[in-house]
C-alpha cells in the first residue's frame, strides 16, 4: 500500500485552489503598491480593504480593528507593546497559562524578564484552567490577560466567554492566541467579550506568512514597526497583497463552511481516537474528550519513543507530529503534556494527528490498520517494555 496521509493539519495545512486563484492576480498583474494613487496601486488597496472586511465578518469585528501582520507569532509579539503601555499606570502584572504557544511563552518570559511579573494558571488532566484560579489570581497590578483559544498540541478549548466576560467586569485587557481556532470553532469578539486576538492563514488553508491582530477600538494602540502609514501607521511596511487576499478568501469559506466542516471532521477524529484507543493496549488519549478541536487527536503509548514512531509513519505515508512542530526540532517532553501531570515517558510516547477536511475515513482506516503494528514493534524492541508491562499488572 502507498497511500500518502497528511494528518499535521495543525502544523499548516494546505492551501486550497480557490485560495490561490483569488492570491494569483496579486503575484502577477496586479503588483501595484497599495499606498500609490494611480489605479494598480488603487487596485491592492481595494483588494487589501475587501480582506479586512472579511476578517471582521468572521469574527463579528469592525474593520479597522483588524491589523494585518506577518504570521500568528508576530500578532502573539503584539501583546508586549499592551504590557509596556500599562506599565506605566502600575499595571505590571500579566495572567497567562503554562499551555500557551512558544510565540506567547517567549513573548511572555521576556517581558519578565522586563520586571514584569506573570502568573502562569496551570491546567488539569484534560488541558483547562481553572476560571476559579483565574479569578483569584487577579491583583490590583493586572493589566493584561492572555489565554489561548484551543490549544495546538491537545486540542482543548478554553472557556473563553466566562474568562472575557471577567476581564471585561473588571477593566483588564483580553487577548487570546485563537490560532488553531479560528476557521474552526465559533469565534465572536463582541460576544466573547475579547479585546485582542491573533489569527493565522495557513492554519485555516490559507498561506502561510500572514496573519491579523484584532485589536477592539478605544484600546491605545501603540507602533509595532515604525515606517510608513501601512495598517494605520502601527504596522508599517509595504503589505503583502496577495497573502493578505489569500487571508480573507480563506477565512470566508472556513467560516461559511465551518459547521458543515466541523461535523465531517469531528466524525473522522473520533473514528481515529476510538479505533487507535481500541486496537493498541496501553494507550491514553490527551486533552479533553468533549471540549475538543474537531480535527485533534493525541494520543500517548507508554514504552514507545514519540520521534521513532513518526519515521517508521512517515515511511508509511503517515504525516503526523509529536507534542508541537515547534518542539519536534528538540527531543524536550512537550510542556503542555508535562503540564497535564504526565511522566516524561508517556509524554515522550505521544503523537499528535491532526485533521481536516480534506481527509477520508479511509485515511482513518489506513491509520488505524498501520500505527497499532508499529507500536507493537517498537515496543517489542523497547528495553524498558518488559517492566512497564510488569508495572502495569501490579
Ligand atoms: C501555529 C500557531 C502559532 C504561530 O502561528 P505562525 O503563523 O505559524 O507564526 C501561534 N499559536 C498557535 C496556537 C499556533 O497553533
Amino acid at each position: 500500500m502507498n497511500r500518502i496521509v497528511y494528518a499535521d493539519n495543525a502544523a499548516t495545512t494546505r492551501i486550497t485552489e480557490e485560495v490561490l486563484q483569488a492570491m494569483m492576480p496579486y503575484l502577477t498583474e496586479n503588483y501595484g503598491n497599495a499606498s500609490s494613487l494611480y489605479s494598480l496601486g488603487v487596485k491592492s488597496a481595494m483588494a487589501i480593504d475587501k480582506a479586512r472586511q472579511q476578517v471582521a465578518a468572521a469574527i463579528n469585528a469592525e474593520p479597522m480593528e483588524i491589523i494585518f501582520t506577518g504570521c500568528g507569532t508576530e500578532s502573539d509579539n503584539w501583546l508586549k507593546t499592551f504590557a509596556r503601555r500599562l506599565a506605566k499606570k502600575g499595571k505590571t502584572h500579566l495572567i497567562t497559562t503554562c499551555v500557551e504557544h512558544h510565540a506567547l511563552l517567549h513573548s511572555m518570559a521576556r517581558l519578565e524578564k522586563e520586571g514584569f511579573t506573570v502568573t502562569y494558571l496551570p491546567v488539569n488532566k484534560d488541558g483547562f484552567i481553572s476560571v476559579e484560579d483565574f479569578r483569584n489570581a487577579i491583583t490590583e497590578e493586572t493589566g493584561l490577560v492572555s489565554i489561548m483559544f484551543a490549544n495546538n498540541e491537545i486540542g482543548t478549548i478554553q472557556p473563553i466567554a466566562e474568562i472575557g466576560a471577567i476581564c471585561r467586569e473588571k477593566g483588564i485587557w483580553f487577548h487570546t492566541d485563537a490560532v488553531q481556532a479560528v476557521g474552526h470553532v465559533p469565534v465572536d469578539v463582541k460576544a466573547m467579550n475579547i479585546d485582542m486576538l491573533s489569527l493565522s492563514a495557513h492554519k485555516f488553508h490559507g498561506p502561510k506568512g500572514v496573519g491579523v491582530f484584532y485589536c477592539r477600538k478605544g484600546i491605545p494602540m501603540d507602533n509595532l514597526l515604525d515606517g510608513g502609514g501601512q495598517e494605520r501607521g502601527k504596522r508599517a511596511g509595504t503589505e503583502n497583497v496577495a497573502g493578505i487576499v489569500g487571508l480573507g478568501a480563506a477565512i470566508e469559506i472556513a467560516v461559511s463552511h465551518r459547521e458543515e466542516h466541523a461535523e465531517k471532521v469531528s466524525a473522522l477524529r473520533d473514528r481515529l481516537i476510538d479505533g487507535l484507543l481500541a486496537a493498541v493496549p496501553m494507550s491514553k488519549l490527551n486533552g479533553s474528550r468533549e471540549n475538543r478541536l474537531p480535527g485533534n487527536c493525541n494520543i500517548s503509548f507508554v514504552g514507545v519513543e514519540g520521534e521513532s514512531l513518526l519515521l517508521m509513519l512517515d515511511h508509511n505515508g503517515i504525516m503526523a507530529s509529536s507534542g508541537s512542530a515547534c518542539a519536534s526540532a528538540s527531543l524536550d517532553p512537550s510542556h503542555v503534556l508535562m503540564s497535564l501531570g504526565m511522566k516524561h515517558e508517556e509524554a515522550h510516547g505521544s503523537v499528535r494527528l491532526t485533521l481536516s477536511e480534506e481527509n477520508t475515513e479511509e485515511d482513518v482506516d489506513y491509520i488505524i490498520e498501520v500505527l497499532p503494528t508499529i507500536v507493537a514493534n517498537l515496543r517489542r524492541m523497547s528495553p524498558l517494555w518488559e517492566s512497564i508491562q510488569k508495572e502495569n499488572q501490579n
